[in-house]
């Protein structure tokens, strides 16, 4: 008898279609309980082999991944390799079983993590590079006891083929480790379409489904087919499906790759510009035909950092990405820390509400001086390339924010000014905030998130959660709308870009361009599908279908409606 199959509906995210086998995110690691003692029978020698045996284990596991990589992956995992047998490490946590230790004996996976936190701490107090090393000890630490636990190892599993990942969401530190030649989808039950996991999965031009509950309880191993655009899962897929996975993959490889330069079937120049997160990204960018960057973010720069970063390091990670674009757009956004994306020494993490809390620009009110010192560091940063550098702010509510921002930006010599529209209060008097600054990004992931009162991490609020939703369509047009009248008040073009996922869905941005867009960003790997479609399109054409979109009652009806009138994108099957 053939398997059953199952299919589960979740929201869609990258399109693409594909069958493998599924495996599963393990959880992360609990932190184990304090005064656990050591289980019966057990001896302070057997619990000491049993910390040293589990730390020789993660260290040859950790060798044998370093083998599979080369350049600087293979060089971080053998250094955390190294620290899994820590001489000093090693003799805190043996010390720690002992009934001589101040707090009582421990068990042997609370002596780990008791020790790993000091460690790190140690680390933390020597700062500068030792600093830094200091969550390497915590990720072995969590190793190790999960290897005490008899559980599995945290972080992206590996597998010998393909596989097609399932987790409840993924954090941007799991990001680091994802092997695109390993992993053919991504499956989440939490998450929405602008969480950090589809942010990724365009990125790396993975179909991903997240929202779609029940997918934990496929068991590992199973064959799965993912249908990205459709947001499908199916356990055990039939002849069919398999068909619709291989005619997928033949589709996509014969796609051609961006040649940059795009334009609109009429001619009409809409340049696709790419978001970026440091110089190497910037240079993949370049690589597949990228016409500028239309979003630096700044803040996934220094995600790893404690401290303000230097000015020097600033100016070295600013210039990496401008190298990458000479004599081209590159638009750098101040730091965006808060929320999702909190930096130490910028972020109050115990906010009861950090989306609608102190993030982003408003960060200069509470911690004055870095956004100027991150300004002087742009333009030293842009002094020293050819690039065209334009700043803007993010999380900008009020026309009073933008004049400040334009003002900061002009005492540090940085000549063109802007502002992210992302919130709906910046959308709504869009025309006051653009006759103090040069242009506008439109921030659609926060901007939907605000409009719809609707967390962008949370899964079950995914379908609120959603660009497609009539209110966010309509902030959009006010937004244009106000963008044109402040150009006709001040006699200067006032171009408003999009910089948020949604320029990454082909039949959105062609309703995006429509509604006034002037350059759409997005993830390098989403330039080809984008150009390939709205090079189908003229302006007239996408300002009709804008109209319709704009028209229907739903986001489901408008995305429809928007489809409907774009045959292209079956044919490519995107
Ligand atoms: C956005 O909000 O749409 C955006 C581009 O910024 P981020 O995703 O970094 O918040
Ligand atoms: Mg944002």
């Amino acid at each position: 008898m053939l398997p059953l199959t199952r299919t589960i509906k979740g929201v869609s995210v990258a399109p693409g279609r594909v069958v493998a086998v599924v495996k599963h995110m393990p959880s992360p690691v609990a932190e184990p309980t304090e005064h656990a003692g050591m289980p019966p029978g057990t001896t302070v020698e057997s619990e000491g082999e049993r910390i040293r045996a589990a730390a020789a284990s993660v260290q040859g596991q950790l060798r044998l991944r370093a083998d599979t990589t080369d350049g600087d992956a293979k060089e971080v995992l053998l250094a955390t390799a190294r620290m899994a047998t820590d001489p000093l490490l090693l003799k805190s946590a043996v010390a720690r079983l002992s009934p001589a230790n101040p707090g009582g004996a421990r068990s042997a996976e609370r002596a780990v993590w008791e020790a790993g936190a000091e460690v790190a701490e140690t680390l933390q107090a020597l700062g500068g590079y030792m600093a830094e090393r200091a969550a390497d000890v915590l990720d072995v630490r969590a190793r190790i006891v999960a290897g005490l636990q008899g559980l599995a190892a945290p972080g992206i599993p590996t597998c010998e083929v393909p596989f097609i990942l399932v987790a409840h969401d993924l954090a941007p530190a799991d990001t680091a480790t994802l092997d695109p030649a390993k992993i053919l989808a991504l499956i989440t039950s939490g998450g929405g379409p602008q969480s950090h996991t589809a942010i990724l999965a365009r990125a790396l031009g993975l179909p991903a489904v997240v929202a779609a509950p029940g997918v934990e309880s496929i068991p590992e191993g199973t064959v799965v087919y993912v249908d990205g655009a459709e947001g499908t899962v199916c356990t055990n897929p039939d002849g069919e499906l398999l068909q619709a996975a291989e005619h997928w993959t033949t589709k996509a490889n014969s796609r051609p790759a961006f040649g940059g330069n795009n334009t609109l079937a009429d001619g009409l120049p809409v340049p696709l510009l790419a978001n970026v997160g440091h110089g190497a990204d910037a240079g993949a960018a370049a690589r597949a035909g990228a016409e500028g960057v239309g979003l630096l973010r700044t803040e996934f720069c220094f995600l790893d950092r404690d401290t303000e970063p230097s000015f020097d390091e600033q100016v070295t990670a600013y210039g990496a990405v401008f190298a990458a674009f000479p004599g081209r757009k590159v638009v750098v956004r101040t730091l965006d820390a808060g929320a999702d994306k909190p930096l130490p020494f910028l972020s109050n993490i115990e906010e009861p509400n950090p989306a609608l809390g102190v993030r982003g620009y408003r960060t200069d009110a509470t911690t004055p001086g870095v956004l100027e010192r991150q300004l002087r560091a742009i333009a030293a940063a842009a002094a020293a390339h050819s690039s065209d550098v334009q700043v803007m702010a993010p999380m900008i509510s009020t026309a009073e924010e933008a004049r400040r921002f334009a003002s900061l930006c002009a005492s540090a010599g940085l000549r063109t000014p802007g502002v992210m529209v992302e919130v709906p209060s910046a959308a709504l008097t869009a025309s006051a905030v653009l006759q103090e600054v040069a242009f506008a990004s439109l921030g659609t992931n926060d901007l939907t998130q605000y409009a719809m009162a609707a967390d962008r991490q949370l899964g079950p609020l995914a379908t609120l959660n959603d660009p497609w939703q009539p209110a966010v369509l309509q902030l959009i047009q006010l937004a244009a709308d106000g963008a044109a009248q402040a150009s006709a008040m001040t006699g200067a073009p006032k171009p408003v870009g999009v910089c948020g996922e949604a320029a990454a869905d082909p039949a959105l941005a062609v309703v995006l361009v429509g509604l006034g867009a002037a350059s759409l960003s997005m993830s390098a790997r989403a330039l080809a599908a984008v150009g390939a479609v709205l090079s189908t399109v003229t302006l007239v054409q996408a300002q009709r279908i804008a109209m319709e979109a704009l028209a229907a009652p739903s986001a489901a009806a408008a995305r429809k409606a928007a489809r409907n009138r774009l045959p292209v994108l079956a044919e490519l099957g995107l």
